[in-house]
């Protein structure tokens, strides 16, 4: 057996956070994003995605809550 031929160490797939089964976190993002300001989402990303993907992807998870904060802390800043 000749060693020539060696994969890449660490593994050739790069763990890369952000595709769950074709639907990208950023894609999302700007779903959420949309849902926090009250806009509508941007077409192809539903509601029912939106809530599967973010009880399964910890990231948006934690996402959209920093969203959600930040639009509370820009709503209290009451700017007239
Ligand atoms: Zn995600």
């Amino acid at each position: 057996m000749s060693p020539s031929r060696t994969a890449a160490p660490g593994g050739v797939r790069r763990a890369h956070a952000g595709d769950h089964g074709g639907v990208h976190c950023s894609e999302l993002r700007t779903a959420i994003s949309a849902r926090v300001d009250d806009e509508r989402p941007p077409p192809g990303v539903g509601e029912a995605v939106l809530d599967a993907h973010l009880r399964d992807c910890a990231e948006c998870r934690s996402w959209s809550e920093r969203a959600r904060r930040l639009r509370i802390l820009a709503a209290g800043l009451d700017l007239d």
